[in-house]
């Protein structure tokens, strides 16, 4: 449930609510509005909700009747904006990250980002450690891989975005990643997003290959009731009859969660079509339906690439995109690059 507070509450008030709630065995998320103050109560057991009126400074108590909350517009109207290197996510602002699928060495690492960066680029993708298919795929470098991300980021001053797929490897992430990202196929790794709550570095949550929208949001839920409220949501496709594309990009995902959720959402194009001349159009598309970001697999030589070269753009053409996305960008009252 939601207890709102009076306009002019006093900070005694919002623990004498606090306090009344946790003594409940309830646990409590305070959101700062502009105009409310806003405690959420996430938990199990009873509360009478008259109780909560009776106190002073509470204006009233909404039950939230969806099962996510604090993801919900109703916890916070306002659009979370996370900002990462200087590049807003969220409101009026659009943030492209890139990079190759997989870091594979030294020198790709540097040439993409040399690349990029000249592009205007702060955020660099790359995976060090990749959930194949085949046991016998490559598997990514491992730590070795984030420490060449580590040490490109540094040489070009960006930022850098890998999956994390095992809550034992927090710890060496802390060391080395700004941005982690919980792919597709760990959506529902609930150990995992307990753990990620816990920390306070932004999270790039991918809807999972045959998740709804409902079961994306309440992983999401997961991270953010553990305290992350750093939580951007990424539309990756899903899988559906369709062969012609890797995945179906589900762009009807984007308004839908944007009126439901406070949270970001961006878009990956390249796992979503799986094909490179494809890429672009989408990018275009899920710009024109209200993303606030992409992500977009770019390689420096993408016939060379040990994971998703078909899906990866050549530097020349993610220029491209960037161009057209441009164009778009401000029909949509979107701030970008
Ligand atoms: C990736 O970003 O390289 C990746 C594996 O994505 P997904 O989890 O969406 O398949
Ligand atoms: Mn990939």
């Amino acid at each position: 449930m939601l207890v709102v507070m009076n306009q002019n509450v006093s900070e005694s008030q919002i623990n004498e609510v606090i306090n009344y709630v946790k003594e409940k065995g309830f646990d409590t998320h305070l959101s700062k509005g502009i105009l409310h103050t806003i405690i959420g109560v996430v938990g199990q057991g009873q509360l009478d909700p008259r109780n909560i009126e009776l106190i002073e400074g509470v204006n009233e108590v909404i039950k939230i009747t969806s099962p996510y909350k604090l993801v919900s517009r109703q916890f916070q109207t306002m659009d979370t904006i996370i900002e990462v290197n200087g590049v807003k996510t969220g409101g009026d602002n659009l943030s492209v990250i890139a990079g190759p699928c997989s870091i594979e060495s030294l020198e790709q690492m540097d040439e993409t980002a040399s690349e990029l960066s000249g592009i205007g680029i702060k955020i660099l993708r790359g995976g060090a450690f990749k959930p194949r298919t085949s046991p016998y795929a490559f598997q990514g470098l491992g730590e070795k891989g984030l420490k060449i991300m580590k040490t490109v980021c540094d040489k070009y001053k960006l930022a850098s975005t890998c999956e994390i797929m095992d809550a034992s490897h927090i710890d060496m992430f802390l060391d080395y990643v700004d941005v982690f990202q919980v792919g597709a196929r760990n959506m529902q790794n609930f150990t995992l997003l307990k753990e990620l709550g816990k920390i306070n570095r932004p999270i790039i949550l991918k809807r999972g290959l045959c998740s709804t929208i409902e079961e994306w949001l309440m992983s999401a839920e997961y991270i953010m009731a553990g305290g992350n409220r750093n939580v951007i949501l990424c539309e990756r496709g899903i899988r559906t009859f369709e062969k012609m594309t890797r995945n179906t990009l589900d762009l009807s995902a984007i308004p839908i969660v944007k009126k439901i959720s406070h949270l970001p959402v961006i878009v990956d194009p390249s796992h979503a079509t799986g094909l490179r001349d494809k890429v672009e159009a989408m990018s275009m598309a899920s710009v024109a339906c209200g993303c606030d970001g992409l992500i977009i697999e770019v390689h420096n030589n993408p016939e060379a690439a040990l994971c998703d070269g078909a899906q990866s753009l050549y530097p020349i053409q993610f220029e491209h995109l960037i161009s057209k996305i441009s164009q778009i960008a401000p029909i949509v009252n979107k701030k970008f690059l």
